[in-house]
């Protein structure tokens, strides 16, 4: 039926628009205040591409079933297309909306189950409150802009329109550094300006352990590093290309130096938004073909957060390197959420310990302690224990007494061009 959505059974879009134009001009004659809640899934994309749109359907049709019973009558209920809704709240005033807003919240947090996973959603939320005389366009449209405002502060929460963040100075600042650098990266592409550089890892004997591919951008005679070119490339999708990219140009490294004589794998790292892509399979089989090289030569480095992953996507792109006798690292342990009861799930063969463990070595007893456990536990689990970040003989030693396996960091070597590293390497074969 025109006016109403079929897997809801709630009003449309269009359905929506009349209703709040009949609620404003009822209102008005009362006047009586009305509230417009415009709601938002977070992560629903995640939803859709791990379970299909089928799965993303029932997640939908569940949620609307909640809302139905916790509203019973007191609003009138839309689908604005995808995972929004908008509820039409006659008779409610701000502190109300909030209120209702979080009970609704609260419901769609409830567990949920797709397939044999269980889902805790979450919900951003925007709210207007009709000001006389306002188009019910404009209300419904500053409903949705709140609801991106508590989009942009990272989901989960409620926002009142008029009381968004107004970009600040800073803000405006930072925008223009991501355009200045996403333009820089066209520019790159098109100049050639992209290039790894490698950083040898070695073992306590001092031979090596592996060398890790780390990406340099120069425009003009300028280098962007990569903190932050890379999460430019991540926000713009030009990671993709760029990631394809790099897995062919380490693996050709790593044919380079077995070729010479002196076979070492080569550890390139990987963005989640590489890993999220079903091409990415394609992209890592690809270049170890074009490469001609044995895949033991490379090694994927990835964070934590990403072993964990739950789409369906990933856990795919994952299995596909294994089983291709590629191993996997976990970079920056340590930092972000990592969580000791989820190393043993995870397949990966080496633990890099983050930097900022081992730059406060070796006077700072906990990170010690910490450096320590983390290195037993790994060991433990069969896995290769890597520290990064090594600056200092002081902070080697340190390292080399708790047992890690092997050393990364100014130390031993900076992450130089691939001309330099073969030299480099075949130097230290001289007695
Ligand atoms: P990461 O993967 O943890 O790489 C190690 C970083 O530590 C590198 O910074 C390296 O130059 C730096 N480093 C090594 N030894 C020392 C040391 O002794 N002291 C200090 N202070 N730093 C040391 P870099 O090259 O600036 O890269 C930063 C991050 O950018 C990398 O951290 C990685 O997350 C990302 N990145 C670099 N290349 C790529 C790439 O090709 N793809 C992706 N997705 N990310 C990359
Ligand atoms: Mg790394
Ligand atoms: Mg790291």
């Amino acid at each position: 039926m025109k006016g109403i959505d079929s897997l809801t059974g709630f009003l449309d879009r269009s359905g929506c628009l009349r209703t709040a134009t009949q609620l404003v001009r009822d209102l008005a004659a009362s006047g009586q205040p009305l509230a417009v809640l415009w709601f938002n899934l977070d992560r629903f994309k995640q939803v859709n591409e791990s379970f299909g749109h089928i799965g993303g359907d029932s997640v939908i049709a569940d949620i609307a079933i909640r809302f139905r019973a916790r509203t019973s009558g007191r609003a009138e209920l839309s689908r604005m297309g995808g995972d929004e809704f908008v509820c039409l709240v006659p008779e409610c005033d701000r502190i109300q909306a909030q209120q209702l807003a979080r009970e609704l919240m609260n419901t769609v947090e409830e567990p949920l189950t797709v397939g044999d996973l269980v889902l805790h959603p979450t919900a951003s939320v925007g709210i207007a409150i009709y000001e006389t005389g306002e188009d019910p366009l404009e209300l419904l449209e500053r409903a949705d802009r709140a609801m991106f405002a508590s989009k942009g502060k990272g989901g989960n929460s409620i926002v009142i329109s008029g009381d968004e963040p107004v970009p600040g100075r800073l803000g405006i600042l930072l925008a223009r550094e991501e355009l200045s650098i996403e333009n820089s990266l066209h520019t790159a592409f098109e100049t050639g300006g992209f290039h790894l550089h490698y950083q040898p890892i070695l073992r306590a004997d001092g031979s090596i352990e592996a060398v890790e591919a780390l990406m340099r951008c120069t425009v003009n005679n300028q280098t962007i590093s990569p903190g932050k070119f890379i999460p430019v490339a991540e926000k713009t999708g030009l990671i993709t290309r760029l990631g394809e990219w790099s897995l062919l140009q380490g693996a050709l490294q790593a044919r380079t130096l077995r070729d010479a004589g002196c076979p070492t794998k080569v550890a390139i790292n990987i963005s989640r938004a590489q890993l999220v892509s079903p091409k990415f399979s394609n992209a890592l089989h690809a270049a170890l073909l074009c490469a001609n090289i044995q895949p033991d030569l490379i090694e994927l480095e990835l964070t934590e957060s990403l072993f964990m992953d739950i789409s369906e996507t990933v856990q795919k792109n994952l299995k596909s390197a294994i089983k291709a006798g590629i191993s996997l690292a976990i970079d920056d342990f340590g930092t972000g959420y990592s969580c000791l009861a989820n190393l043993k799930d995870i397949p990966a063969r080496k633990l890099k310990l983050d930097r900022t463990f081992v730059t406060v070595l070796p006077d700072d007893s906990r990170a010690l302690a910490v450096v320590q456990a983390v290195t037993q536990l790994g060991r433990n689990l069969g896995m290769t224990v890597v520290a990064e970040g090594c600056e200092t003989q002081k902070q080697n030693d340190a390292l080399l007494n708790v047992g890690v396996d092997a050393i990364q960091g100014y130390l031993h070597a900076y992450p130089m061009p691939g001309e330099d590293l073969i030299a480099w390497i075949q130097e230290r074969k001289q007695p």
